[in-house]
């Protein structure tokens, strides 16, 4: 009987950076040889439109998927569920190199206590995503990649027998793709992503965006509907957003980037440094009126769109990253 594979996806970093694709291809190289594993190649995941032949890949594998990516898996994440590409949360244990020296443990990289609305329609089967600017070394990530193999073979063992193998339902021949199509490089995109283990539906997104980015799917729940209306650059929503649940994967920031909760420290200097002693309303306005004028629009300032948060939210337990946030409104910078 054979056993359900488990596919592996690593996603190229954008740019042609030496280092970084030394470091995939080590890391390709190792992985293919392993028994159990499919491993392809796409360009940067966050780059991959609908028509993409690597989109298209990824949306046609149906099993336990590993992503490898230079992105916070909760960003990486949480833009394949928007993507269509949905499963249950797996956590890594690769602590990041910064969080050893420091002794801290690896972070969790979903919204903590999870007050969001959450993820819909989740097929059962899990998806992991790693960071591949968490190491240097490519065996860092063999290791854990085969880490999960065995878990992911585990749970599939205990949970579906014979039956569900013999069905197709845990590992489905996927579509051939050629690589040469897998790999064509995309342009660069830049578009809001949303953690809806953190999202609460509130809206606040919706009515301050000004492009038509966001929409209300048919559950009546928020999402990201014109991607690439998104103003390249402009991270305005993120701040505006009481959840912090809106990422941008490619902002410098580690905070609107998808930084775990429990990277505070690298978080705060550059939140506090991006801030520059405004509050983070007045910054978004102001970034929102930036990209109003250059479409030939009025700028509106803070007359639409300003959420009600500091006065209508709920007070709900508060995890690291709004503790930080809280931290961030009460400095004097
Ligand atoms: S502002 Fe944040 S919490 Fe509210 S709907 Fe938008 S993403 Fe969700
Ligand atoms: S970053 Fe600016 S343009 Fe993009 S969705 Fe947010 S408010 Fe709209």
């Amino acid at each position: 009987m054979s056993r359900p594979r488990v596919t592996v996806v690593l996603s190229q970093a954008q740019g042609k950076n030496p280092t970084k694709r030394a470091l995939e291809e080590s890391v390709a190289a190792a992985l293919i040889l392993e028994p159990g594993l499919d491993v392809s190649i796409v360009p940067h995941l966050y780059d991959l439109d609908a028509e993409h032949t690597g989109r298209l890949f990824l949306e046609s594998v149906t099993g336990d998927l590993v992503v490898l990516a230079w992105l916070y898996p909760r960003a990486a994440f949480w833009l394949l569920d928007r993507d269509g590409i949905k499963g249950h949360y797996g956590a890594n244990q690769i602590t990041p190199k910064e969080d050893e020296e420091e002794g801290e443990p690896g972070a969790s990289a979903t919204g903590g206590d999870h007050k969001g609305i959450g993820a819909v329609e989740v097929p059962d089967r899990w998806i992991y995503c790693l960071d591949l600017r968490d190491h240097a070394d490519h065996r860092v990530y063999v290791d854990e990649v085969k880490r999960i193999a065995a878990e992911c073979q585990a749970r599939r063992a205990q949970k579906a027998g014979p039956s569900l193998v013999q069905l197709g339902v845990a590992g489905r021949p996927q579509p051939a793709f050629a690589p040469e199509q897998l790999l064509a490089q995309p342009g660069r995109r830049w578009y809001p992503v949303i953690d809806y283990s953190r999202c609460t539906n509130c809206m606040e997104c919706l009515d301050f965006c000004l492009f038509g980015v966001y929409g209300v799917d048919g559950l009546e729940r928020i999402f990201v509907e014109n991607q690439d209306a998104c103003k390249k650059g402009c991270p305005a929503c993120s701040r505006v957003c009481p959840e912090n649940a809106i990422m941008f994967p490619e902002h410098k920031t580690p905070g609107i980037a998808g930084a775990p909760a429990g990277g505070v420290s690298g978080l705060k200097i550059d939140l506090t440094k991006l801030f520059g002693g405004m509050d983070a309303i007045a910054v978004a306005a102001q970034e929102r009126d930036a990209e109003l004028v250059k479409d030939g629009r009025q700028a509106v300032g803070l007359s639409v769109g300003i959420p009600k948060r500091q006065a209508g939210k709920a007070q709900g337990p508060k995890d690291d990253l709004d503790r930080l946030m809280d931290e961030l409104d009460g400095l004097e910078i």
